[in-house]
């Protein structure tokens, strides 16, 4: 099987979100279930270091972005079972930041071309090309229009195309379809490329690629609805039946309270004692009142409204009258930041708020906390849950996208479960379902079997490898 891979960033080399994320972790993970996995990605001016020395050039050739002729040179480095393929422009890619320049659909337009013209120049076959997001949108259009009919190299290459960020659709003028493609205008005309007076790169990959893959299988269906389909639910419903959901994973090395050299004590779901002191420690750290008893619900989100951060601010006084300990680890909007402030202020050794970005701090508090809230608005996939569960802090969660497929929820009676979750955006609700969870709290016998549900889930990259995997072989027919 072999698959390129097409992203605008991936790890280890570019990572600005959940993207990079799945970019570096996905093909790493295929390639120790022996897939022939190759990643591309542009030449930025920022690119990690450490693995920057590794890149070795291959070769150049010119790629034609409307009637001009850009030059495109190919680096080469393999890691981790894994060769990446990083293209160069200086015009295009040597700036300071990866995306928002005023040329986005220039950039990218020459970007999808490059991935294409890269394939016949190195002589490489891929039997599958996997897009993302609205920055590759524009590579199954061009290999069913020009390519597949120009050139016999591309008849059996296969599209997939994934979902990350619906709300990025890169939209622009429609002139750019004979500017930077050299197409003429009945792609906008016939309604397939057209949004509004633009034409969408992301509506390109979703029309013309041959499966259409999202994170997480609620959240397939959540978006082919209007209130989650940013307006491309139409699109969306067309083509429900080449819609997967398939959940993102964590790296299970990376995100380890076994060996993580962040936390202050390691644990498993063998040796919990040790995750007390991890409570004991923060509490210290944070000033908070030292004491294993209290319930320490925690928050690490970006302060934005798709966190659900509006119910708990509504909830946060009432819930505070209670022997509980807040912490918030995040950054955002300056209310929500000011908000957490003044309960800082307000509680002092009952709340800590963080205000910053600290990935060692965000471990430690994965580690200390006994709750760990998510009431999202709308969430794809999340990771805080998955690393919530890997670390025994229970989450509890709005019942929405990944967080839906991701926990479930706690039956005292079976003892099944991993965690709580309520339904509808509402304070009360979430208020409703923290008491729930305080009260189980208070048996320890309850709660440990609980923490050990939820350590014992596997959100693994290996399982989520695995189901790209066998969805390729459907798509490809190979084995
Ligand atoms: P999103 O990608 O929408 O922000 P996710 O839950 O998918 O939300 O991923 C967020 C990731 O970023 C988690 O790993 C979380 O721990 C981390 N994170 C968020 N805010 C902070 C912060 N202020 N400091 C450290 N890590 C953070």
């Amino acid at each position: 099987m072999r698959v390129l891979f097409v992203a605008s960033e991936a790890g280890p080399f570019v990572k600005t979100g959940g993207l990079g994320d799945v970019a570096g972790a996905l093909p790493k993970a295929l390639a120790q279930k022996n897939a022939d996995v190759r990643v591309v990605i542009p030449k930025y001016k920022e690119l990690n270091w450490q693995v920057r020395d590794k890149l070795r050039f291959v070769k150049w050739f010119n790629v034609r972005v409307g009637w001009r002729e850009q030059f495109c040179g190919v680096w080469e480095a393999y890691i981790n079972g894994v060769t990446y393929y990083v293209l160069d422009n200086e015009r295009y890619f040597n700036r300071d930041e990866a995306y928002g320049h005023y040329d986005d659909a220039e950039r990218f337009a020459f970007f999808d071309r490059a991935v294409l013209d890269m394939l016949r120049q190195i002589d490489w076959q891929p039997d599958l090309i996997h897009c993302n997001d609205w920055q590759t949108g524009m590579i199954p259009v061009l290999l069913k229009f020009q390519y597949k009919r120009n050139d016999m190299f591309y008849w059996n290459m296969k599209t997939i195309y994934s979902i990350h960020n619906i709300a990025f659709q890169g939209v622009f003028d429609p002139n750019i379809l004979p500017e930077l493609f050299g197409f003429d205008m009945e792609l906008y005309t016939n309604t397939c490329l057209k949004f509004d007076a633009g034409v969408s790169f992301m509506k390109g990959g979703l029309y013309y690629s041959d499966i259409i893959t999202t994170v997480s299988n609620t959240y397939a269906y959540e978006i082919q609805t209007p209130e989650y389909g940013q307006r491309l639910d139409g699109v969306l419903r067309d083509r429900a039946y080449a819609l997967r959901g398939i959940t993102n994973g964590i790296d299970y090395d990376e995100f380890n309270p076994k060996t993580d050299k962040n936390i202050y004590k390691n644990y498993d779901v063998n040796s919990l004692k040790n995750k007390i002191m991890n409570k004991t420690e923060l509490q210290k750290e944070l000033g908070l009142t030292v004491d294993e008893k209290i319930p320490m619900i925690a928050m690490v989100t970006r302060l934005t409204p798709q966190k659900g951060i509006d119910l708990l601010v509504n909830i946060s006084d009432r819930l505070l009258q209670q022997n509980i300990q807040l912490v918030v680890l995040g950054t955002g909007d300056k209310p929500y930041e000011d908000h957490f402030k003044w309960l800082n202020y307000r509680y002092g050794n009952k709340v800590s708020a963080n205000i910053k970005f600290d990935n060692s701090l965000a471990n430690k508090i994965y580690a200390a906390s006994d709750m760990f809230l998510m009431p999202s608005l709308f969430e794809p996939c999340g990771l805080g849950q998955l690393i919530a569960l890997r670390y025994g802090s229970i989450p509890i969660v709005r019942e929405t996208g990944g967080l839906k497929d991701t926990v479930t929820a706690y039956n005292e009676y079976t003892g099944e479960g991993n965690g709580f979750g309520f339904q509808n955006y509402n304070a009360d609700e979430l208020y409703n379902i923290i008491q729930y969870a305080l009260n189980i709290y208070e048996n320890k016998k309850k709660w440990n079997s609980l923490v050990k549900n939820a350590m014992k889930s596997d959100n693994s990259w290996d399982r989520s490898a695995q189901v790209y995997l066998n969805l390729y072989r459907e798509l490809t027919g190979i084995d």
